[in-house]
């Protein structure tokens, strides 16, 4: 049995596959239409390929479906977040959300994360393991199996830093956006990087339409590194000229997140340092009212400091929304409802 999870290869890793199996070129591409398009559990469904196929596919790669062993549900605005079992009993979170524009999956890119930020409880039992592109997809497909509903939009902003799991990560954006499969447009996802600066160099030289979202959470070096450790690898200079030169080579709008901690990075000071940071930039600023963390000591900003500094930011001709907190009465931050099962 083959340790690879085959929803993680492109069509034509597929039809290698099913040549040395004895099957015809075109069949790898019907694989990859039944593992994404029809996204099929189980081998025999695979009706247009042979039985012998089938039976070599079904010994050689086991298909791990992921059925969820926990589910909350808020009674504030229908978000749902699930958690998952991978086929080696690590967990996973995944959010299903509803808006205007249609329903959004946030999902995990890792077991665990090595990051260390101080406010997120994702980080706080360490890195166990990168998910595989198929395990990411897979959390798309079971979350929109479970609604009933056809999923349009992608947040990787679960637990995790995507950039942390690169080749994964970009396998999954091409598979889950490629014309043969879900066909998602890469314009509907977005993904979360706490600022991995080569990494972010990279990501713009693959050419991809999605929307990178940066961490900030502080406006200069020393209020960064308070929150981030990453910060202290990559100076905010060298953050905001990767970003520059995403946007310049994908010609697609920075997010910059900015997540609000009481009487840590809220002060009008703060306001102003961000506002000359983000002048001048074609950007988009979202600020995340923190969610208190267990055994974390950061509290929320108050509601009138929150509307306050955006107003200030808008002042100065920034772009700026407040995140609308989805689910805010089930288990606050991500990553908690993962902890709570693992036993940390
Ligand atoms: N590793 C990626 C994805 C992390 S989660 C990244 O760093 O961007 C997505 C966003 O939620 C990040 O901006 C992260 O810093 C933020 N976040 C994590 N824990 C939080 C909390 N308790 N309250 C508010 N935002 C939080």
């Amino acid at each position: 049995m083959s340790e690879v999870d085959i929803r993680s290869l492109y069509p034509e890793e597929l039809t290698q596959i099913i040549r040395e199996m004895g099957g015809k070129d075109f069949q790898g591409k019907q694989l990859f239409r039944w593992l994404h398009q029809k996204q099929v559990l189980d081998h025999q469904e695979m009706t247009d390929l042979s039985k012998d196929l089938r039976r070599q596919l079904s010994g050689g790669y086991p298909l791990w479906p992921l059925y969820p062993v926990d589910t909350q549900v808020s009674a504030l605005d229908g978000t749902r977040k699930f958690l998952f079992t991978l086929a080696d009993g690590q967990m996973v979170e995944s959010v299903w959300m509803r808006y205007r524009h249609g329903d959004s999956v946030c999902i995990s890119s890792q077991a665990g994360c090595r990051m260390g930020c101080a406010f997120c409880a994702s980080t706080i039992g360490g890195l166990v393991r990168g998910l595989s592109a198929g395990e990411m997809l897979e959390q798309v497909y079971a979350v929109g199996r479970a609604m009933g509903r056809p999923v349009s939009h992608v947040v990787v902003m679960g637990t995790g830093e995507p950039l942390d799991n690169y080749s994964e990560l970009v396998r999954f954006i091409r598979i889950i956006s490629h014309g043969q499969g879900m066909h998602m447009s890469q314009r509907n996802i977005t993904v979360s990087t706490c600022g991995i600066v080569p990494r972010i160099y990279e990501l713009a030289e693959e050419k991809l339409q999605i929307t990178l979202a940066l961490s900030l959470h502080g406006a200069t070096d020393s209020k960064r590194q308070a929150l981030m450790p990453i910060a202290k690898k990559y100076s905010l200079a060298e953050v905001m000229g990767a970003c520059d030169y995403y946007f310049e080579s994908t010609g697609r709008r920075i997010t910059y997140e900015y997540s609000l901690v009481g009487g840590v990075n809220d002060t009008d000071e703060d306001a102003a340092q961000l506002a000359r940071l983000l002048r001048g930039r074609n950007c988009h600023l979202n600020l995340i009212p923190v969610n208190p963390v267990r055994g974390r000591s950061f509290r929320q900003s108050d509601k009138k400091v929150v509307v306050k500094f955006k107003n200030k930011l808008e002042k100065y001709g920034i772009n700026v929304t407040i995140r609308r907190e989805m689910g805010r009465d089930i288990d606050g931050a991500c990553g908690q409802l993962r902890r709570r099962h693992m036993g940390d």
